[in-house]
């Protein structure tokens, strides 16, 4: 059985316990995550205790990325069950610190990737990726991680962070890891719990129209709009609550592209009642 996960609450005991391991030549291994934590977030655990001698798993349920109070107040929290699973798969650290440890009196310092920040979700979500790169900064002077992972499923995410940790010289591997899905295609997400079991039926819109586009781009459809038709014919099959965006996009910068002459991914965000779920894949 592997032994319980050493449990850490605030970012200076954090610190000081990742010098230490760095003295004592440890490679740390790092997962950020929100909790509620499923397969999606335990592949990331998976690959990381491959590759590093300690894993430290964070779950802060970040306020400073939720442009909806009512997002924050329902987001689900598990954390017996997060610790549980955080024992099993043999994570070494959790670092759960309250908000006003990450954010005490005063706190006002923001970090942004402008451009990027406002593509696909930014658009509508405005503030969030300032939220998420802010955090993730923070996470990453408290962990002094060697390596972190981050899941594709938030495409977005893991391309802001990787534009990051380039543009300030940080010190840290930012890895990018494949989305996990249910059987049936769903993308894994601490989100699903909120979708009625219709709504989880109408859900797999997202993963057919993503399937359907490649398969029109395997078969050498080059034409964004005709990839893009045909994606959108599936989601708006199911009469989605919102269709709120479905671009194809450049895999590194994000930008928005009319022809498939470089390697891209078609990401979506589709609203099921109250629910936003994204989903995105590589064409090429
Ligand atoms: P979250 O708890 O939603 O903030 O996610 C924490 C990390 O897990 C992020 O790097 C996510 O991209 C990743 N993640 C979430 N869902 C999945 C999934 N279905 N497959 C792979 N990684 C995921």
């Amino acid at each position: 059985m592997p032994s319980e996960p050493t449990i850490i609450r605030t970012p200076i005991q954090m610190q000081a316990h990742g010098h230490a391991l760095r003295a004592a030549g440890k490679r740390i291994g790092f997962v950020p995550t929100m909790g509620a934590l499923h397969a999606g977030h335990l592949s990331l655990i998976d690959y990381v205790r491959q590759e590093c001698d300690v894993v430290v798993a964070s779950i802060f349920v970040n306020p400073l990325q939720f442009d909806r109070a009512e997002d924050l107040d329902t987001y689900p929290r598990t954390f017996e069950a997060d610790r549980a699973l955080c024992a099993q798969r043999g994570t070494d650290v959790i670092f759960c610190p309250t908000a006003p440890a990450m954010y005490p009196e005063g706190y006002c310092t923001k970090v942004s990737v402008p451009g990027m920040s406002g593509l696909l979700c930014g658009k509508v979500r405005t503030g969030h990726f300032d939220g998420v790169t802010t955090v993730v900064l923070k996470l990453f002077n408290a962990v002094l991680p060697h390596l972190a992972a981050f899941g594709e499923k938030d495409y977005q995410q893991l391309t802001l962070i990787k534009r990051m940790a380039l543009d300030l010289g940080l010190d840290v591997a930012v890895v990018g890891r494949p989305t996990v899905r249910e059987a049936d295609g769903l993308a894994m997400s601490s989100r699903n719990v909120h979708l009625s079991p219709e709504e989880r039926q109408r859900a797999l819109a997202l993963w057919r129209g993503l399937q359907k586009a490649r398969a029109l781009a395997d078969a050498g459809q080059t034409e964004a709009r005709v990839l893009l038709d045909a994606a959108r014919q599936e989601i708006e099959a199911v009469k989605p609550t919102r269709l709120e965006y479905i671009e194809i996009v450049d895999s590194t910068n994000l930008e928005s592209l009319e022809r498939l002459d470089r390697p891209a991914r078609m990401a979506m965000a589709v609203w099921l009642g109250s629910t936003r779920l994204i989903d995105n894949a590589p064409l090429n």
